[in-house]
């Protein structure tokens, strides 16, 4: 029986190779170093692999930056503004490419499907010259194979390669990607070729386009791939992998049919209908690579019911045919709990990060074919018992809190149009309202308090000084440049998900549970293990301490649910709305608090609401409407005078303006500044929009600093398509990295923009 792994963190337990990559681009170590570094860590994770037990270990799942970005070099792919001359490249290059260098800026960034992974989006044009341009697959398998390890190399399939890439700049509207098959094609053969010649017996392309919402062309385009590869590829034994959520039957169907393909390998923790699409028709001869281990989550396996699954499908694809495996690659869940200081025995015994699901894929495989062990097991059971009946995971009150909330909407009693009136009669604002989005720039002086007040090095009475010393002089900055409604700078807070979860209970923190977001960038989110509640007011004191020291309406800050959930490891023993509904009702305590504290403007910001649209169409009109709903939750008992903000952190917001507008929102502060074109033509395609809003007048991504005449000209741009009385001007995100050197002037200007325009209305 045989275990597989998809692909495994290249981060480092201890995130060795951040460290090594940002001191190699800070010139303070050469280019040996790095690679050195490098090697090191794909040795040792060969080798666990292999200690473990596991038969296929996945060779090419290192990157320096990004495996998408390693397929364009491989492909020779390079945009000709980098100046490439051909040969093989070099970091140079590549890492030109991935953040840009003094002369071209980098390669744009997105989100690979639905993680917060994001991948350099290949620039593809009917002129690019494709070329075996990195050898780094065939490199890294002889180098497994020296080590003593037969790795299967993993390769992004040709035709993912081609879906996820954008049309190069110029032909934008009229280039069709997939045409470019046939130049890319010759450029896998000669790896494949390669590989083989190296002794590779099996090899993997990852083609998780699959499980997306195809048209027939893009199916036909699969078919015509492996069609064409078929001959190379004889002799080796292709797995093509697909993950993150089901297979249509159709591209189940493809899938199956594909030419010299002898393996699937599918995800079965968001496969669920998947499972049935095997039961019903699986190709005879073939092998099923199961993904049954959670490469997207934090929990330990439940190794019992994993063990039936498999079995049931040993029964449909044969004994020699079922491989067990992870869902996709573990690079999406955290390295190793082994370095988990702070977490509680008990939590950790129901946790597994990518070293420990390498453990449990191994057990099931060694399960199935009949040398279960029995420790291992019972163990395990033992964890999965303790964590459905421990008293910190269920918490009934809440249980019965969320659960009476199916059925009901939600809603503000009075409509927005009449709030709106009832606050301006409270609040007394100017048209074109100036405010920012909430934190102010945070100083090494302000964190190394927080710091130290954490590590009990300063006394609590110290610390609340410093805190509010800090945002005295937010406050005193915010009133001298006459902004309308101030906020306390939120210089309390490391993190806008952290800061809330730490207070909350049914959170745990992790010291290593690093996740790697872009590059050597990486993200360590909280863990929702038990039902939610908040034991006590988390903001009320920072933003009545913030109110006190000015006349001007000072904006209580809080995060909201669907944040939280999303910027979070979510437990997987209820749905993720009903999680996400405990959150709303805590949050919804905290507003009411903070209205009866005498706030008056409360923004909840839902930065990441976006972020959680599943990846298939027919699933995003349910989960906007529990997400929607969750966020009315959080402030639909606040009274008409209180006003209530939220904030989204991205300009591409088309496909969801129904739902902010069914947020119910009294203001919307959104970011807009490098596509002022997308948002305005949604008002001119007629939306009807009647709540407050303010879209971002400039970037806070840049140091720049704008002029009063660009701002101006952008709040007019705005103007002629939105009515005057509810367009707000603000900045389009936090100030938090920025140096008050940028910050004053910028903000300086965008008030003189506000008041310049004012005289002229
Ligand atoms: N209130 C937060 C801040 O100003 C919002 C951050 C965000 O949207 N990412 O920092
Ligand atoms: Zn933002």
């Amino acid at each position: 029986m045989a275990s597989h792994i998809v692909g495994y963190p290249r981060m480092g337990p201890k995130r060795e190779l951040k460290f090594a990559l940002e001191s190699f681009w800070d010139k303070k170590s050469s280019a040996e170093d790095l690679q050195k570094v490098a090697a090191d860590l794909r040795s040792s994770i060969w080798k666990q692999m292999a200690a473990a037990g596991i038969k296929y270990i996945p060779s090419n799942t290192f990157s320096y930056y990004d495996q998408v970005l390693d397929a364009t070099s491989i492909l020779g792919a390079v945009p000709p503004r980098y100046g490439w001359n051909g040969g093989e490249i070099g970091f140079d290059t590549y890492f030109s490419m991935a953040r840009g260098n003094a002369s071209v800026p980098a390669m744009e960034m997105t989100k690979w499907f639905d993680t917060n992974y994001h991948f350099i989006v290949p620039e593809l044009g009917p002129d690019v010259n494709f070329s075996y341009a990195s050898h780094k697959a065939v490199d890294e398998y002889k180098e497994a194979k020296a080590l003593g390890v037969d790795t299967i190399p993993v390769l992004i399939g040709p035709v993912s390669y081609l879906l996820l890439s954008k049309p190069a700049k110029g032909v934008e509207k009229t280039f069709s990607l997939l045409s470019l098959l046939p130049k890319i094609l010759p450029i896998y053969k000669e790896v494949i070729a390669e590989l083989k010649a190296a002794g590779a017996l099996w090899i993997q392309f990852d083609e998780p386009t699959l499980v997306l919402d195809l048209d027939s062309h893009q199916l036909q385009a699969f078919t015509a791939a492996y069609a064409e590869l078929e001959t190379t590829l004889s002799g080796l034994n292709v797995l093509i992998e697909t993950y993150f959520a089901d297979l249509t039957a159709e591209a189940y169907k493809t899938l199956t049919e594909l030419k010299g393909v002898t393996a699937y390998g599918l995800d079965l923790v968001r496969g669920t209908q998947t499972i049935e699409l095997i039961k019903s028709n699986f190709p005879k001869g073939k092998y099923l690579f199961a993904g049954v281990v959670d490469g997207r989550n934090i929990w330990a396996n439940d190794l019992a019911s994993s063990l039936s699954t498999l079995q049931a499908l040993e029964a449909v694809v044969g004994k020699d045919k079922l491989v067990v495996s992870t869902s996709c690659s573990l690079l999406h869940t955290a390295v190793d709990l082994v370095n988990e200081t702070k977490l509680d025995d008990e939590i950790k015994s129901w946790l597994a990060f990518a070293a420990q699901k390498v453990v449990e894929v191994n057990a099931l495989a060694k399960a199935l074919a009949g040398q279960k062990d029995e420790a291992f097991f019972t163990a395990n059971a033992s964890a999965q018992a303790s964590r459905k009946s421990s008293p910190r995971v269920t918490n009934e009150a809440v249980q019965k809190a969320a659960a009476a909330l199916k059925g009901s909407d939600h809603r503000r009693a009075t409509n927005v149009t009449a709030r709106l009136d009832a606050q301006q009669k409270k609040l007394n604002l100017p048209v074109l309202p100036t405010t920012t989005i909430g934190s102010f720039p945070q100083t090494l002086e302000l964190r190394r308090v927080r710091r130290e007040f954490k590590a009990n090095k300063i006394s609590e009475d110290d610390y609340v000084k410093a805190i509010k010393e800090e945002i005295k002089k937010v406050v005193d900055l915010q009133e001298e440049l006459d902004i309308d409604v101030l906020v306390h700078g939120e210089p309390e807070r490391n993190d806008m998900v952290e800061y809330f979860g730490e207070q909350l209970s049914g959170f745990a923190f992790t010291v290593n549970g690093w996740v790697q977001s872009y590059g050597s960038r990486c993200v360590k989110p909280p863990i929702i293990y038990g039902d939610v509640s908040r034991p006590k007011p988390m903001t009320v004191f920072w933003s009545s301490t913030a109110q006190s020291m000015t006349k001007r309406p000072m904006k209580g800050m809080l995060t909201g649910p669907v944040t939280i959930l999303n910027w979070s490891f979510v437990r997987n023993d209820q749905p993720r709305f009903e999680t996400c509904y405990q959150i709303a009702l805590a949050i919804k305590d905290e507003v009411e608090d903070l209205e009866k504290a005498g706030i008056n403007v409360i923004q909840i910001d839902e930065a990441a609401l976006r972020e959680g649209l599943p990846l298939r169409k027919s699933e995003h009109a349910f989960y906007q409407k529990w997400a929607v709903h969750s966020f009315r939750i959080t402030n639909c008992g606040v009274q008409d005078t209180t006003q209530i903000h939220t904030h989204m952190c991205y300009s591409n917001f088309n496909d969801i303006i129904h739902s902010i507008i069914d947020m119910d929102a009294d203001v919307i502060t959104i970011e807009n500044s490098r596509s002022d074109e997308k948002l305005l033509s949604v008002f001119r395609e007629g939306v009807k929009y009647g709540a407050g809003i303010g879209p971002g007048v400039y970037d806070i991504h840049s140091p720049r600093i704008p002029s009063t005449e660009e701002i101006a000209d952008r709040i007019n741009k705005m103007l002629a398509v939105l009515e005057t009385n509810i367009l707000w001007v603000n900045p389009d995100c936090g100030l938090k990295t920025r140096k008050y050197a940028e910050v004053k002037p910028a903000l300086s200007n965008m008030v003189a923009a506000a008041k310049l325009l004012r005289t002229q209305l």
